[in-house]
């Protein structure tokens, strides 16, 4: 397995890129750790199949460099950077039996057959096709047959990394959580740097040790599921990650305090910076409702099993909280924010506070 960076990696699919617009891809510039698990996480169009195909090498970026363990790969094939690569849609031999199906990738690397025996036999167990080994592929259900796609990219124990492209789209909802389940398991298991692309936040959030949110073209936060969750970088990730996403409402900044509306509400910090378009985040968890804080009046309550969403209006803004589920709402209800919940934006990026007395 490698260490993968991204080097200055920019794409266009079209001859004469004239303008940021014409970049599927804008700058991309990170590492990716040996050994460890990503999700590309982002909304359809953003340029997750983008990326992953310059990994892989079946796109060649229009600028920029790929180095994997510190050596350039930007002009070698697939199949010289020793990647697997596992598509939306299958992608097998039809007239194969499921077993030869899996044994191909290791039989072109003249693996010896003992072992192939023994690599394919424990993927087939993996993906529960033990009673159709012997079939052909041909025979068998779109979700049987991607099934047999992700065993192809998983049997191969000398890759540099495996890369998954909503790999899950076609497999039913419980077989989902199952194959999701075992693709972490295996990365604990044999530490593969695995790059996994979806645009569902629960998948990105229950494979991945790190989550490298897209949007428009570029990387907007990587991070922990926590950290997405609690400091979003940018007001995106808020609204992309959670459900309901954070609430953004606009505010004007004086000294410690931000002003919505009538309202005042207290920061943990003065801003280090109220230039720009100024915002305040903050998720729904950490809005609270009781009998002190500001007026708001409420529009629904959605009772969604473990805990309610309260949409509200809070000066005219909407708003939702969760609320525990046991949890009563007073008559007249007031909301208040947590400080441990609240995030400042200028422009869209999140801005730090000065924690110190002095700005008091
Ligand atoms: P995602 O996988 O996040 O849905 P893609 O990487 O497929 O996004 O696409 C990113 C952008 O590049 C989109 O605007 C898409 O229309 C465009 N695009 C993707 N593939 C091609 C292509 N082969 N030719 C031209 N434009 C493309
Ligand atoms: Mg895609």
């Amino acid at each position: 397995m490698a260490r993968i960076d991204l080097d200055h990696i920019r794409h266009a699919y079209g001859a004469n890129p004239k303008s940021e617009k014409d970049y599927a891809l804008r700058e991309v510039h990170h590492t990716f750790r040996d050994g460890g698990a990503y999700a590309l996480l982002g909304p359809s169009g953003c340029g997750k199949t983008t990326l992953l195909n310059i990994i892989s090498g079946l796109l060649r970026p229009s600028h920029g460099r790929l180095l994997f363990d510190g050596k350039d790969v930007t002009g070698l094939s697939t199949q010289l950077r020793n990647i697997a690569q596992v598509f939306q849609f299958p992608v097998i031999y039809d007239t194969m039996t499921v077993y030869d199906n899996l044994a191909f990738p290791l039989r072109n690397r003249g693996v010896p057959e003992p072992d192939v025996d023994r690599k394919v036999r424990e993927i087939i167990r993996m993906i529960d096709l033990e009673s159709w080994t012997s079939r052909r592929a041909r025979g068998l259900t779109a979700d049987q047959k991607q099934k047999i796609s992700l065993g192809r990219g998983l049997v191969r124990s000398d890759v540099n990394a495996i890369l998954f492209d909503e790999p899950l789209t076609v497999i039913d909802p419980h077989m989902k959580w199952v194959l999701r389940s075992q693709l972490k398991q295996l990365h604990r298991r044999f530490g593969y740097t695995m790059v996994y692309v979806t645009h569902d936040q629960t998948e990105a959030l229950t494979f991945a040790d790190q989550v490298v949110v897209m949007y428009d073209g570029g990387i907007v936060q990587i991070g922990t599921p926590a950290e997405l969750f609690e400091r979003p970088k940018h007001t995106f990730v808020g609204y992309f990650i959670g459900s309901p996403g954070m609430n953004v409402l606009p505010v004007k900044i004086d000294g410690r305090t931000a002003r919505l509306g009538a309202e005042t509400i207290a920061l943990p910090g003065r801003p280090e910076t109220a230039e720009g378009v100024i915002e305040l985040g903050i998720r729904p968890e950490y809005v609270r409702l009781g009998r002190e804080g500001m007026a708001m009046s409420v529009s629904k309550v959605e009772d969604v099993g473990r805990h309610k969403v309260v949409r509200a209006s809070l000066e005219g803004h909407p708003i939702a909280a969760i609320v525990g589920e046991d949890e009563e709402i007073p008559a007249e209800p007031k909301l208040s924010f947590d400080p441990a919940g609240i995030n400042l934006y200028a422009d869209s990026w999140r801005v730090d506070f000065d924690r110190s007395d002095r700005g008091a």
